[in-house]
């Protein structure tokens, strides 16, 4: 699936009416998938990272200096390869700064929404959890589906940033987890959960106690309560994006759950010392509209 393929199907046009159809309207191309699996994974040829001669900075961190498979410097979350620079690296990467429906945003003057339900029906799963360099994910097997106005979309990862991506009125949190869902099309639909600082997070501990210190390192789970990662309360913001990471390819159905929960701060330490910050910094709305959901 090209870059050009999915520009025909994004959802950058929508207007309210058509944003709160079904999701039946919405295309997003398989490729999605496979770039999404590959959100954080590595430059594919890691050799060619030591043949580069591009110079690099002083400053600039061990991972940024590697090279993709284009000979420009791979994606990182600062310096020559950041966010600001992810379009130039790679020809597939355009829309990271021609894109209309980027994610993450600042969720700031909503709308209520007459919205179909989300529903999140989420079980107990086994975790294969890996290190990817850029965060770390843990891939779901048997986790369950959400419901997006009749539609389910299974959950097929989960993610981690520190500090959050989303913002709420320019609020920043302290770590926020990404539930990547896949519908039978290769449709994408996340759900966002904030993590505000304060007690520990109960229901991370297990997944904290088995974090893969070193990238591509992998560790498995028997099993993780994925329900209990969820706020009481099921009321959210939705909006139409994209990945938050190269290739940022849009069609991504947001939904950011609006009740934090929380997260200790030695926790969060125990991620950073893992993983660098890495949230991409937030989008400009343009001509979307950013919905409110009242359960
Ligand atoms: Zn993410």
């Amino acid at each position: 699936m090209t870059d050009r393929m999915l520009d025909g199907v994004t959802p950058s046009g929508l207007t309210r009416r058509r944003f709160a159809r079904r999701a039946a309207t919405w295309v997003v191309a398989s490729g999605a998938m496979a770039a999404l699996a590959a959100c954080g994974s590595k430059a594919p040829a890691k050799s060619a990272a030591k043949k580069t001669t591009k110079p690099h900075g002083a400053t600039e961190s061990a991972h940024g200096a590697e090279a993709g498979a284009h000979g420009a410097p791979h994606w990182d979350y600062e310096g020559v390869g950041g966010p600001d620079r992810w379009a130039e690296l790679a020809p597939e990467n355009a829309v990271c700064s021609a894109g209309s429906t980027q994610s993450p945003i600042d969720i700031a003057g909503t709308q209520p929404g007459l919205l179909g339900r989300t529903g999140i029906k989420w079980q107990s799963a086994p975790l294969s959890v890996v290190n990817n360099g850029h965060t770390i994910q843990a891939d779901v097997t048997n986790g369950g589906a959400i419901e997006v106005d009749g539609v389910p979309y299974n959950l097929v990862q989960f993610h981690f940033h520190a500090p959050s991506e989303h913002t709420v009125d320019g609020k920043r949190f302290a770590l926020e987890t990404h539930f990547v869902h896949k519908s039978a099309k290769g449709d994408l639909a996340v759900i966002g959960v904030l993590h505000d600082m304060g007690a520990a997070n109960a229901a991370l501990a297990p997944l904290w106690a088995a974090l893969p210190a070193t990238t591509d390192e992998r560790k498995e789970l028997p099993s993780f309560d994925l329900a209990r990662m969820l706020p009481q309360s099921r009321s959210m913001y939705r909006y139409a994006g994209s990945l938050t990471t190269p290739p940022c390819t849009e069609g991504v159905r947001w939904h950011v759950l609006q009740a934090p929960t929380t997260v200790s701060e030695a926790q969060v330490q125990a991620f950073n010392t893992i993983i660098k910050p890495n949230a991409r910094p937030v989008q400009p709305l343009k001509a979307r509209d950013l919905l409110k959901e009242s359960l």
